[in-house]
C-alpha cells in the first residue's frame, strides 16, 4: 500500500517516521553502533561531491514515493562496482545498515532507510554495454532509466519488455529490486522473466555474478531469488537483460462501457478464450475524469469504465485477435470501440494511462494506493467489495489496474490535513487488501512488500513460511545489514534455537 502526497517525494509533510521493529539480526535498532562515523572514509573513497550528509539531502533521501520516512546518516553516489563494494566494506566495518536506491519511485517504502543508514544511490552506474543483437541480451547498469533502455535500442528494433507506468524515471536496478510489472507484462511476464543474470555486491563487500546467458544455468536459481528481493540480499551493480524484438504490427483499442461490470466481464471473457493480449488495462469513471482533466487523452468522461486492449504480432494475427476482442466487447455492451489510427493516437492513450497516478494532483492533495492481485474469476466480486468499503467509510475511490492479470490498484484520494483522515484511509485500504486475500488473491502484484505490507505478510504466509524466508535472507546477509526492516515482519524467525 502506498500513502502519497500527490507530488512524489514531496518531503516529510504527512510522513510517518519509520522505526525498526524489535527483532534480531539487523532488525533490532539497538544492534547498530551508528555513532561510528564513516563519513571521512567515504569522502576519501568518493570525494566530497559524492558524499552527502546535509540535513536537506537526508530529508530528500529519507523517502521513496510513499510517505513513510526513514532517517539516513549519509548518502553516497558511487560510479563503479568497485566503489559500491568499498562502501559496503566501510559500512560493514562500522556496523552500519545499507540501503540500495534507484530513482526512489518505489511505492512500498522499500528504499526508506533505517535510522543511521548509508544510502547507496545507484543512478550513476548507468552504462548500456555489450548489446548482443543476435542473442538479444545486454549488460546494463542498474541506474539506467527503464525507458532510456528501450529508446537506446529502438534503432536495432529491440526493447526491454517490462514497462512500469513509472518507466520515464524508475531504474532497471529498482525494477529488479521490486520485480516490477507494467501494462505490457501481461503477455511478456514481469521483470523476473527478463533478467538473465546480475552482478551484485554481497553483504561482505564481495562481487559475484549470479545467473548468466545460458538458458538454464545449473544449480540453484539464485538469479530468481535476487529479483524482487528489494535490496535485502545484495546490491545489484550490473544486470544482464533479455531483449525483445519490436513487433511488426500493433493494434491498440479503447473499449468504452457504461459500467465497470461490463468492462470486468469483458476482461474475464477475453482471458477465457485463451487469448493473451499484450496489454489489457482498465480505468473506472473517477479515474477517467482525473486522467482526462490532466492529460486530455480523448477519454469519454461520462463512461463508467474504459479498457485499453493491445495486441501485437504479425498483421495477419493482430487482425484476428482485434476482431475477437471487439466481438467480446460488443457482447458485453461496449458502447464504443475505437482503434488508434496511428502511433500518435496510440501514444496518447498510453500517456493517459501511464500518467494516471500523476493526474490525481489536480483533484486531491493526497492519495493512498493499494497493489493487490485477485483471481480473474473473482474480479467482479472483489471490485464490488472494494467499492462497498469506500462507500461505507465515505471515501473517494478511483481504480486503474492491470486488469488482464488481476492486478488491482484501488486508489483513495483524500486530504491528510483533515484530522483522523489518514488513519481512516489506511484502515479502509487494509480492508481492501483483506478482501483480495479472502478471495484467493495476494498482497502485491508488482510494487513489492517493503515497509508498507511487511506487517500483512502473515495473511498469506504461515509462520513456517516466514521462517524459511528469514533463513534465506540470513544465508545472504547473516548480520542483517542490507536494507533491514523490509519484507519480513518482526518475529519472522520461529525460535532462537533453530536460528543457532
Ligand atoms: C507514478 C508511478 C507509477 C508506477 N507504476 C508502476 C507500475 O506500473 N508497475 C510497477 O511495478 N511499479 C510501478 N511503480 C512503482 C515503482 O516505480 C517501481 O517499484 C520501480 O521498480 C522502482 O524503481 P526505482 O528505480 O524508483 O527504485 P527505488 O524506489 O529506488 O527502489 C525500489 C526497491 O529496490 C531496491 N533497489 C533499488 N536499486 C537496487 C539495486 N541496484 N540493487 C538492489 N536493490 C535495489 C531498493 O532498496 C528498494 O527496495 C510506480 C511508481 C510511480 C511513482
Amino acid at each position: 500500500m502506498h500513502v502519497a502526497n500527490s507530488c512524489a517525494d514531496a518531503g516529510r509533510s504527512g510522513s510517518e517516521v519509520f522505526t525498526l521493529p524489535h527483532d534480531r539480526r539487523g532488525d533490532d535498532p539497538g544492534r547498530y553502533d551508528v555513532t561510528m562515523d564513516p563519513t571521512v572514509e567515504l569522502i576519501d573513497l568518493l570525494g566530497a561531491s559524492r558524499v552527502h550528509t546535509h540535513p536537506v539531502d537526508r530529508i530528500i533521501y529519507a523517502k521513496d514515493s510513499g510517505v513513510t520516512a526513514g532517517d539516513p546518516a549519509v548518502i553516497v553516489l558511487p560510479d563503479t562496482t568497485e566503489e559500491v563494494a568499498a562502501v559496503v566494506r566501510i559500512a560493514s566495518r562500522a556496523g552500519i545498515p545499507i540501503v540500495a536506491r534507484g530513482a526512489g519511485t518505489g511505492l512500498a517504502g522499500g528504499a526508506v532507510p533505517a535510522p543511521g543508514s548509508i544510502v547507496i544511490v545507484l543512478t550513476r552506474l548507468n552504462a548500456i554495454e555489450e548489446v548482443d543483437e543476435i542473442g538479444r541480451t545486454a549488460w546494463v547498469g542498474p541506474g539506467v532509466v527503464n525507458l532510456d533502455l528501450s529508446r537506446a535500442l529502438a534503432d536495432r528494433g529491440l526493447h526491454f519488455a517490462p514497462d512500469p507506468a513509472s518507466q520515464q524515471s524508475s531504474t532497471i536496478g529498482g525494477n529488479v529490486g521490486t520485480n516490477a510489472g507494467g501494462p505490457h507484462c501481461l503477455a511478456e511476464g514481469t521483470t523476473a522473466a527478463h533478467i538473465l543474470g546480475v552482478e551484485m555486491v554481497t553483504a561482505d563487500g564481495d562481487v559475484v555474478i549470479v545467473g548468466g546467458e545460458a538458458p538454464d544455468e545449473p544449480g540453484y536459481d539464485l538469479r530468481g531469488l535476487i529479483v524482487g528481493s528489494e535490496g535485502t540480499l545484495g546490491i545489484v551493480t550490473r544486470v544482464l537483460v533479455r531483449l525483445i524484438q519490436n513487433p511488426p504490427d500493433v493494434v491498440t483499442m479503447l473499449l468504452v462501457f457504461e459500467n465497470i461490470h461490463q468492462a470486468a466481464q469483458t476482461v474475464s471473457d477475453i482471458v477465457a478464450t485463451g487469448l493473451v493480449p499484450a496489454a489489457l488495462e482498465m480505468m473506472d469513471q473517477p479515474m477517467i475524469v482525473a486522467v482526462e482533466n490532466f492529460m486530455h487523452a480523448g477519454l469519454p468522461t461520462d463512461a463508467g469504465a474504459v479498457l485499453i486492449a493491445e495486441v501485437v504480432g504479425h498483421p495477419a494475427g493482430t487482425v484476428v485477435e482485434a476482431a475477437l476482442i471487439e466481438e467480446i466487447g460488443r457482447r458485453n455492451d461496449a458502447r464504443e470501440i475505437r482503434t488508434a489510427a496511428d502511433d500518435d493516437e496510440r501514444a496518447l492513450l498510453w500517456k493517459g494511462r501511464k500518467n494516471a497516478f500523476g493526474s490525481i494532483a489536480q483533484s486531491a492533495p493526497d492519495y493512498y494506493l493499494s497493489d493487490t492481485v485477485v483471481p480473474r474469476t473473482r474480479f467482479v466480486d472483489v471490485l464490488d467489495e472494494i467499492y462497498a468499503i469506500a462507500e461505507r467509510d465515505g471515501l473517494r475511490l478511483m481504480n486503474v489496474f492491470h486488469a488482464g492479470d488481476g492486478n488491482f490498484h484501488p486508489l483513495v484520494t483524500f486530504d491528510a490535513s483533515e484530522p483522523g483522515m489518514s488513519e481512516k484511509v489506511i484502515n479502509a485500504a487494509h480492508d481492501m487488501v483483506h478482501a483480495a486475500v479472502a478471495a484467493g488473491g495476494t498482497l502485491s502484484g508488482e510494487h513489492g512488500i517493503g515497509l508498507e505490507k511487511r506487517d500483512l505478510m502473515h495473511l498469506v504466509f504461515t509462520p513456517e513460511d516466514l521462517d524459511a524466508q528469514a533463513r534465506i535472507r540470513d544465508a545472504f546477509d547473516p548480520e542483517g545489514s542490507l536494507n533491514p526492516g523490509k519484507i519480513l515482519p518482526a518475529g519472522a524467525r520461529l525460535t532462537e534455537e533453530r536460528d543457532a
